[in-house]
């Protein structure tokens, strides 16, 4: 038995199938990453078919079976369409990044209700041209890591617990996370952070959204983030959205 249900979505990707249909992967709301066919959206009737674009938010309504691999979707609504992402390189490039996280990091038919709602958040700032598409993408990467169980605390060392500041902050060991000077002595250190990237890397994991930085620096920090992730899982090969950034 199949249960309709309705819930909203981001489309990561999407490939037509056979002469009228489309399947696309979708990161749901309540039911996490799930692939679906949407049947006969590639005829000019339907009005399904050009609402399912990467990065867009919209509301799908799907006979939901456990058991299987490609769920059914009849029913594809638009709430949101990022219109300016698809405007600027740059900005395509980590919105791709988003998708590309989502897409190959996350466990199907895994329900995360804020990881949904934290990807919609930054793909809709991604969209603003005020804001800086980097930035965004950094402060994404470090949810992301935190939402899919990977987290790493900043502000007390992973070895002894003493508090870290811009004075003692040392090093990253992609095992345990941030180390002080004290603990760096005898471990293994797989990054060094200096007090720039400390405190960037402070306020990042902070609400805050405006934050001083030099650019170089973000980007060390966004190649730091992705080799943590590629030292933790070793499927993953590193993102390939941001190689043209
Ligand atoms: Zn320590």
């Amino acid at each position: 038995m199949s249960e309709l249900v309705k819930t909203r979505a981001i489309v990561l990707r999407k490939i037509d199938y056979g002469d009228t249909s489309r399947i696309a992967q979708f990161f749901t709301e309540d039911y996490g990453k799930i692939s679906a066919i949407i049947k006969g959206v590639r005829t000019g009737k339907s009005k399904s078919g050009l609402v399912i674009d990467t990065f867009n938010n919209v509301q799908i309504l799907m006979y939901k079976k456990e058991s299987r691999e490609v769920q059914l979707v009849s029913e594809v609504e638009l709430i949101k369409h990022y219109q300016n992402i698809g405007e600027d390189l740059e900005r395509i490039a980590f919105a791709n990044g988003i998708v590309e996280l989502l897409s190959n990091l996350t466990v199907e038919n895994e329900n995360n209700h804020k990881l949904y709602l934290g990807s919609a958040k930054a793909l809709g700032l991604i969209n603003d041209p005020s804001r800086s598409a980097k930035l965004i993408f950094a402060k994404f990467l470090i949810f992301f890591i935190k939402e899919i169980g990977y987290e790493f605390q900043v502000h007390k060392c992973s070895i002894c617990g003493k508090n870290i500041d811009e004075e003692n902050a040392a090093a990253l060991n992609y095992d345990s996370g941030i180390i002080c000077s004290e603990c760096c002595k005898d471990r293994l250190i797989h990054t060094e952070i200096n007090k720039e990237l400390f405190n960037l890397l402070f306020c990042l994991s902070d609400k805050k959204n405006d934050i001083q930085y030099e650019e170089g620096n973000l980007n060390k920090i966004i190649r730091i983030l992705e080799k943590f992730l590629k030292y933790n899982i070793h499927e993953f090969k590193g993102l390939k959205s941001l190689e043209i950034v």
